[in-house]
């Protein structure tokens, strides 16, 4: 907030008096100093040293890019940061030679097809998109009242979670996730649809249909005009985040500080966040656009782990603590029954084939860190069955702190194969439990395998003190980085 009100007190923060400059990488290198320091993000430059006092991370980090390209770098930390909002006020320029673009690994034929229709996309028209192992193409057709774009993958085990598709004010967006890549269709449609829409998957042959209700009930020539990225194929760190409009539907109480909200998505919207995944928050904070990661969970813990779990696809719950002292939870809080707010595409590096295999799970959580073990201890207990323990390891300040902890010991009296601890830092006198922080001692004590060669995964989700001490006792313990995840932005 400190650093929003600078920016906005209307002081020079670049020291060119508002000009803007084309910088060379020469002119780039020398500002590389604390008190001078320019850094450049995707071919624009920017004078951060106003913003060093600021940076969350410190001046250090910052530092690691002084005077270069710190795009990557910027990716790797936090990438879904707006930083041109963030930042506005400290543009330089551009450089004067374009940074070469990522290359965009696809051969499409969309150039070649817009010449031929003028830029509309024809019916029967197949376009592909492809890297050396993967061809993607998709089609369309029509009947009467409905359109069918038809997306052909050839990758097995296609499921829900990689296909995300919106629709809104005709701009269809359909993206296929495929491992680190994403194909995206993206089109402003000849004519209106109607709002909600329809996305059949046939996993075998990995193809995608996505079915839209024409308004009228007439001929279309085309299907639209392709929009910039139409038909590509390309890593998803390259794609922009994309956001729909969300209304919140509710808000109960959890704890004292945590609520659960629940949120709608569009019907125009096919979204399903994957388990161990987060989306992003996006909110407009005195004038500036923030961003926050959330980790969707269930709205209950399932208390009879036998049918995976229904989801019904429409809504994305959130645990979200507020702090008294924090910009965007208090927003939040302030949200009401009926607002909408903007949700992002899902992001993290979980990978569900981690817990498959394992025949003893260990989840360490601190605090909200808890929120990426609903899912996964819904799914570990559903449908993994070579599971032979499911370990929860809660720390929390206090008793009221603890998150869900009824449903917690239900669960545990209900199914053999899952145990639940608490451990408090700040207990009161009554408290019986275990007492302290993550440590090594403690970690020796409840995480053990079960037989000596047994398969283990251990998740660990809390602030990063926590996550960073409990990756390196664990380590310490014998433990290999293969048995070990951690989850951070
Ligand atoms: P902030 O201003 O960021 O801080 C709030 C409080 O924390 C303040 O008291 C501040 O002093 C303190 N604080 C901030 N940073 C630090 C720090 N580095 N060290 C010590 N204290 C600090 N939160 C949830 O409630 N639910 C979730 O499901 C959830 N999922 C997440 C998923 C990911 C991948 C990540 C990275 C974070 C997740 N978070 C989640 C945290 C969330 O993104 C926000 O950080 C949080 O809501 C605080 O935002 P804020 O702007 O309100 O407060
Ligand atoms: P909190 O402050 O209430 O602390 C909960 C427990 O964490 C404490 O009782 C203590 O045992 C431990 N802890 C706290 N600080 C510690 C430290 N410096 N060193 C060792 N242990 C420490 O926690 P909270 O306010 O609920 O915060 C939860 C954190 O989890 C946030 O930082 C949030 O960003 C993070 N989170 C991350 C993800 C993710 O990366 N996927 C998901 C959800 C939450």
């Amino acid at each position: 907030m400190d650093w929003i009100r600078l920016t906005k007190s209307g002081k020079d923060l670049t020291g060119l008096k508002g000009r803007l400059v084309e910088v060379t990488e020469d002119e780039l290198a020398k500002h590389n100093k604390k008190e001078d320091c320019w850094i450049c993000i995707r071919g624009f430059v920017y004078n951060v040293t106003p913003y060093m006092e600021y940076h969350p991370g410190g001046e250090d980090e910052l530092m690691k890019a002084a005077g270069t390209d710190g795009t990557d770098l910027f990716d790797q930390v936090h990438r879904w940061v707006n930083y041109e909002s963030m930042l506005k006020e400290c543009l330089v320029g551009r450089m004067a030679v374009k940074p070469i673009a990522a290359p965009k690994e696809i051969s499409s034929t969309l150039s070649e097809e817009k010449k031929q229709l003028n830029g509309m996309l024809s019916e029967k028209g197949v376009l592909g998109a492809s890297t050396k192992d993967v061809m993607l193409s998709y089609d369309w057709f029509q009947t009467d009242s409905l359109i069918t774009i038809v997306i052909y993958t050839k990758q097995k085990d296609l499921n829900a979670e990689l296909v995300i598709v919106d629709c809104q004010d005709k701009r269809l967006r359909g993206e296929i996730i495929i491992d680190d890549h994403s194909y995206l269709v993206e089109v402003d449609l000849y004519h209106a649809v109607q709002e909600d829409l329809a996305v059949n998957i046939t996993e075998k042959v990995g193809k995608v249909e996505i079915i839209l209700k024409k308004n009228d009930n007439i001929h279309w020539k085309m299907l639209g005009q392709p929009l910039e990225n139409h038909n590509t194929f390309i890593k998803r760190t390259d794609r922009g985040q994309f956001y729909r409009k969300c209304k919140l539907v509710s808000k109960t109480e959890v704890t004292h500080d945590t609520k659960l909200f629940c949120l709608m998505l569009p019907k125009s919207t096919h979204l399903h966040v994957p388990t161990g995944q987060h989306v992003y928050l996006k909110q407009i904070i005195a004038g500036t656009e923030v961003v926050k990661p959330y980790t969707p969970v269930l709205p209950f813990l399932p208390l009879d782990f036998k049918e995976p779990s229904c989801h019904d696809g429409a809504h994305i719950y959130l645990m979200i603590k507020i702090y008294s002292c924090g910009p965007f939870t208090q927003a939040l809080e302030h949200l009401q029954v009926g607002d909408y707010i903007s949700v992002s595409n899902p992001e993290g590096n979980f990978k569900k084939s981690q817990v498959q295999t394992s025949e003893d799970l260990f989840l360490l959580a601190a605090g909200t860190g808890f929120t990426p073990m609903v899912k996964l201890l819904d799914f570990a207990l559903t449908e993994v069955s070579c599971l032979r323990t499911v370990k929860l390891i809660f720390f929390n300040k206090t008793e009221d702190d603890i998150l869900w902890r009824n449903q917690l010991e239900q669960l545990a009296l209900k199914d053999k194969r899952f145990e639940v601890k608490f451990i408090l830092s700040q207990p009161t006198k009554d408290w019986m439990g275990k007492e302290g922080k993550i440590s090594s001692s403690l970690l020796s004590e409840f995480v053990k395998r079960s037989s000596k060669y047994s398969k283990v995964l251990i998740c660990i989700c809390g602030p990063t003190p926590f996550t960073e001490q409990g990756v390196q006792y664990l380590k310490d313990l014998g433990y290999s980085q293969e048995e070990i995840h951690a989850f951070t932005a």
